[in-house]
């Protein structure tokens, strides 16, 4: 149970899977990644990293950005299918999820009534159907997990690219911790400091109900009314 997501200036994908191998101890039962190079290409499977990873190779997706988990199943088994990222009807926006949504059933049941068809059993596939609800109704993906969140009861700490939205991550956080490094032209979000480290020592922590929107020229912390936050950077020192 962890959440790794970056935009830099490489290839995602192998630095997202160094990032959730920090975040091991934590315990999980499958992992997955999700990167964002025109369409959304995602890599996911049941089991240990290092054993997913020879039997899938979970770097072998294109792009400079994108998001990752490793899972603590509470809803749903742990199968590759319920692994995340979790993805909407379209597979044009991609959520991974640290938590619980306690009323994903009666949210799961509104939006199958609305025509949308889950794939999965887990209460977090509910977030991408639901974002991808508020994008056709016309908002921006920020918005749209804004209107999302506020339709959910529970916890969570997320990670959300869209196709429709390149070059772009939110993040939001409750009662789940979530902090977020800032790099030279280099940006995460991660479920703790070690997991981003090799990367930046810059980091911001998210307080309960704050969003990060992720930029490849930097990031911007909201509150969920859309409000600017100005959090300020810790410079992480080992030795002290
Ligand atoms: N409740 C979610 C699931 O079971 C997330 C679990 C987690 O935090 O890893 O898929």
């Amino acid at each position: 149970c962890g959440i790794v997501a970056c935009i830099i200036n490489d290839e995602a994908a192998p630095v997202l899977l160094e990032c959730v191998r920090r975040l091991e101890y934590r315990g999980y039962d499958s992992v997955g990644l999700a990167t964002l190079s025109g369409d959304i290409y995602i890599k996911k499977g049941e089991g240990k990293i290092d054993d997913v990873q020879k039997r899938l190779d979970l770097t072998d997706i294109p792009g400079n950005m994108g998001i990752a988990h490793v899972r603590w199943a509470t809803h749903g088994l742990p199968t590759g299918i319920n692994a995340h990222p979790q993805t909407d009807c379209k597979k044009r926006i991609a959520v991974v999820h640290n938590g619980i949504i306690e009323n994903y059933k009666e949210l799961k049941a509104n939006l199958e009534d609305e025509g949308h068809i889950f794939a999965s059993e887990t209460d977090t596939e509910v977030l991408s159907h639901l974002i991808e609800k508020y994008m056709e109704m016309g908002n921006g993906l920020e918005v749209a997990t804004r209107l999302a969140t506020k339709d959910i009861k529970g916890s969570y700490a997320i990670a959300v690219i869209s196709a429709d939205e390149p070059n772009k991550i939110i993040g939001v956080r409750k009662e789940s911790p979530l902090i977020v490094g800032v790099g030279e032209k280099e940006s995460f979000i991660a479920s703790d400091v070690p997991a981003i480290l090799e990367h930046t020592k810059n980091v911001i922590y998210l307080n309960d109900n704050e969003m990060v929107i992720l930029r490849p020229d930097g990031v911007v912390i909201k509150d969920m009314d859309g409000n600017i936050l100005d959090n300020k950077v810790n410079i992480i020192d080992w030795s002290s």
